[in-house]
């Protein structure tokens, strides 16, 4: 394969009560590789960036990553052994500065030259957050907390970064913006498992992708595949 494999999920499964919303769901991520997720509002698509992140115990199935099983391993657990997640929302911090909640992100860490080092990259990653440091995060625009939810998740120095909708609310420039930089996270060896409902956007991002229906991989492919496909085209690109 063109990717060695970094993470692995196998047979997922998880449930809210009642509600199955993952029925037994499998997926690669290789090392450098970028996999986006599409698929309807409900698909599960949210379910599976948390429990491969450990924000929820799966009832069933296998995740490993770098080799080790982590099935049911807490996001504390998981960070240290470089996955990073921005969940959907954001999850930024309203009331703390950009740069407090930069901090946040290597709370993990205690090379204070390597944050500092890091620190400096992210603000050339987004020049923006280095003029907006000393702001409240709340008083951010959408895409600017965007990009501080991405440079937060990068202050943690992971080798897989966990995305959740970052194009949502963003005007197309500012989505643009920020798919450019995700594109130079990845060119330095980040990995990316990437969760979008603008299918035309993620399929042409990554470079392999799968298809979630009511908590199923329903088809995958390379990314390029999946635009090309006559199904895809019709139930997610609007043809
Ligand atoms: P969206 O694009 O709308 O965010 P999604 O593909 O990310 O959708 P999930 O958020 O993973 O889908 O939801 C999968 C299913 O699980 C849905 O039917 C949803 O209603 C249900 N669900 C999600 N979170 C909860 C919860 N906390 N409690 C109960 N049901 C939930």
């Amino acid at each position: 394969p063109e990717f060695p494999p970094l993470l692995a999920v196998e047979g997922v499964k998880v449930s809210y009560g009642a509600i199955q919303a993952l029925r037994g769901v499998t997926l690669t991520v290789g090392k450098g590789e970028v996999v986006a997720l599409i698929g309807a509002n409900g698909a599960g698509k949210t379910s599976t960036l948390r429990a491969v992140s450990g924000m929820l115990k799966p009832v069933g199935g296998r995740i490993s990553f770098s080799g080790e099983d982590i099935t049911g391993r807490k996001a504390h657990q998981l960070v240290p052994k470089g996955m990073a997640h921005a969940p959907e929302g954001r999850g930024i911090f309203p009331n703390l500065t950009v740069l407090e909640n930069l901090e946040l992100g290597a709370y993990l860490r205690n090379d204070a030259d390597g944050i500092a080092a890091d620190m400096e990259k992210s603000y050339v990653l987004f020049p923006r957050l280095k003029d907006r440091r000393k702001q409240l995060a709340g008083t951010l625009s959408g895409g600017e907390q965007q990009m501080l939810a991405i440079a937060r998740a990068l202050l943690s120095r992971p080798t897989l970064l966990l995305l959740d909708e970052p194009s949502l609310g963003l005007a197309p420039q500012v989505t643009e913006t920020i798919f450019r930089n995700l594109r130079d996270v990845n060119a330095a060896g980040v990995s990316i498992l990437l969760v979008e409902q603008n299918a035309h956007l993620a399929l042409n991002f990554a470079h392999y992708g799968y298809v979630l229906e009511t908590g199923e991989v329903v088809m995958a492919g390379a990314g390029r595949a999946l635009l090309d496909s006559p199904e895809i085209r019709k139930a997610y690109l609007g043809e």
